[in-house]
């Protein structure tokens, strides 16, 4: 365990846990000054745009998702998101939601 992260540790977090790696990456991005929204968005899209192809292609996907998640962290990182926030929220407003699954696509009810 290095110096610099050892108040993750004492926080019962592992260096290389959840947390501690959107940490990492969002000071590689600030490191880099990454800080402009709308290219960003366009990297987003890109790391998209490889995940799909991988998907359709029938490789492995590891990398793929990797990077767009890359880019979600340094975006929110850049407009002042808490990730972890937006995905809380994103789970307590789908956790309760009424639909069918057909051919295994969720589909919400209309309310
Ligand atoms: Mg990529």
């Amino acid at each position: 365990m290095s110096e610099q992260y050892g108040h993750w540790a004492e926080a019962g977090m592992s260096e290389q846990s959840y947390e501690v790696l959107v940490e990492k990456i969002k000071a590689w991005g600030r490191r880099r000054d990454i800080n402009n929204p709308a290219t960003q968005i366009i990297k987003t899209v890109e790391e998209i745009g490889e995940l799909s192809a991988a998907f359709l292609r029938r490789e492995d996907m590891s990398d793929a998702f990797g990077d767009v998640l890359v880019t979600l962290i340094i975006q929110a990182d850049i407009l002042g998101y808490d990730l972890r926030l937006c995905l809380e929220t994103a789970w307590n407003e789908i956790e309760h939601r009424v639909g069918v699954t057909e051919n295994g696509c969720f589909v919400k009810s209309e309310e």
